[in-house]
């Protein structure tokens, strides 16, 4: 229910100079708008039933650009931030910057200028990641960088996880954090994925090289976005097939976060399972449907989230959950593979629990493949003891 307020004739409504947070329509009665224009108050409208007042300093949240003054009584409707800028910033950042962009010149030509939000930088921000994302892959500005899991028992490296990097030409590396979401957005992230898993299965063939076996695995990202392009599963075997990589070496990983929604990533699932490849549930014990997806979905792995690593040692919940997980994946013959291990103690206590296959700042951080394949070419270069 809109607010209404009555003004007796006489009275300000608002001064110049005054924080504004909210704006008003005239239903009757008369305002008159002045401004202190070079030392002198003047004139500058008379504003009449039906036409919005105070809406700048509302939604660039900066200060009242003139004084309202009611000539007659006068009745008004107050209009909100909530109602006026809010809402318009939640259904669109852009169009939110669009607004105060153009409001910020209207203020410009009466005023100063207007002050820089912060989301504003953001929101210009992203959209100029976006635009040098477009052509980063043509211009080769991705890396592929890899992480080894090791295996706690056999004491060697048993695959790898490929993470994706971007050295962009002028603000050097960007996370995928940052970035892939925004590749998600535009679609871009299907091509990108697509260069991802060719450059993961060549590795992998290098990888061979050095260890004279082929039984490493390799680990590749994909999004569900991907996953609901329309042949996902089949461009998955072109590509497998084209490098001479046997499908049952390379793990995709998925995030939980929208599968349930989606029937089309949930049929691809199926189709990838079809091709061979394995399937690992990512970010395990991170969403609310965990379990059900376990259940439903033809997952070989899950991946038990780097959040639970500091949780493994020390006398609360964690060391439980942990082995609750892993409980549950060999109840269900699933394999696991528990992330973000970062000191000694972390993984001692993994390893009490059962754990078997980890990765983890503690062992490597995630690097560039001549770096990886140095670690495969020196065994003890991995601290598994
Ligand atoms: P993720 O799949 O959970 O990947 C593991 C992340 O944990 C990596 O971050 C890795 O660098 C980091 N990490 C590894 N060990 C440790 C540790 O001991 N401690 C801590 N704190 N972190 C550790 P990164 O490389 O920044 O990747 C972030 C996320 O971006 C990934 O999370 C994944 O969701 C996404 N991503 C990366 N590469 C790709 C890709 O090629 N395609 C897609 N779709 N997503 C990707
Ligand atoms: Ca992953
Ligand atoms: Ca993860």
């Amino acid at each position: 229910m809109a607010q209404r307020i009555l003004l007796p004739a006489g009275e300000f409504l608002f001064r110049q100079g005054e924080a504004g947070d909210c704006a008003y329509i005239v239903e009757r009665g008369r305002i008159e708008i002045r401004g202190l224009r070079s030392g002198s108050e003047v004139l500058l409208n008379v504003l009449g039933p039906g036409v919005m007042l105070g809406e700048l300093a509302v939604i660039d949240s900066g200060t009242r650009t003139a004084s309202a003054l009611a000539v007659e009584d006068t009745e008004l409707i107050v209009v909100t931030r909530e109602q006026l800028s809010d809402r318009i910033v939640r259904a669109d950042p852009v169009l939110g910057l669009v607004v105060r962009q153009i409001l910020g010149h209207l203020r410009r030509e009466i005023h100063d200028p207007p002050p820089i939000v912060p989301e504003e930088t953001l929101t210009l921000d992203r959209m100029r990641l976006e635009g040098d994302l477009s052509g980063a892959v043509a211009r080769g500005e991705f890396e592929s960088w890899y992480q080894p899991v090791v295996d706690l028992e056999a004491r060697s490296i048993a695959g790898f996880e490929a993470l994706i990097r971007w050295r962009h030409p002028t603000r050097g590396l960007v996370s995928p954090a940052t970035f892939v979401p925004l590749a998600e957005d535009s679609g871009l992230i299907v091509s990108i994925g697509h260069w991802m898993l060719q450059e993961a299965c060549r590795a992998l063939r290098r990888v061979d090289e050095v260890c004279g076996h082929d039984r490493t695995f390799m680990c590749v990202n994909v999004s569900c976005r991907q996953l609901e392009a329309p042949g996902y599963a089949r461009q998955v075997a072109q590509v497998l097939t084209a490098e001479g990589v046997a499908p049952g070496r390379v793990h995709l990983e998925v995030t939980e976060g929208l599968l349930i929604t989606s029937p089309a990533a949930r049929e691809a699932l199926h189709a990838c399972k079809q091709v061979g490849v394995r399937l690992s549930l990512d970010d395990f014990g991170t969403g609310y449907s965990s379990l059900a997806y376990l259940n439903e979905l033809p997952f070989d792995l899950i991946k038990i989230d780097r959040s639970f690593a500091p949780k493994l040692v020390g006398d609360g919940q964690g060391p439980k959950l942990v082995r609750a997980m892993l409980g549950l994946a060999e109840l269900l013959d699933r394999g696991a593979i528990t992330e973000g291990i970062e000191t000694a103690e972390q993984r001692d206590a993994l390893r009490a629990l059962g754990g078997r296959l980890c990765q983890g700042f503690y062992f490597a951080r995630p690097a560039p493949l001549p770096v990886a394949l140095g670690l495969l070419a020196a065994p003890d270069a991995l601290a598994y003891a």
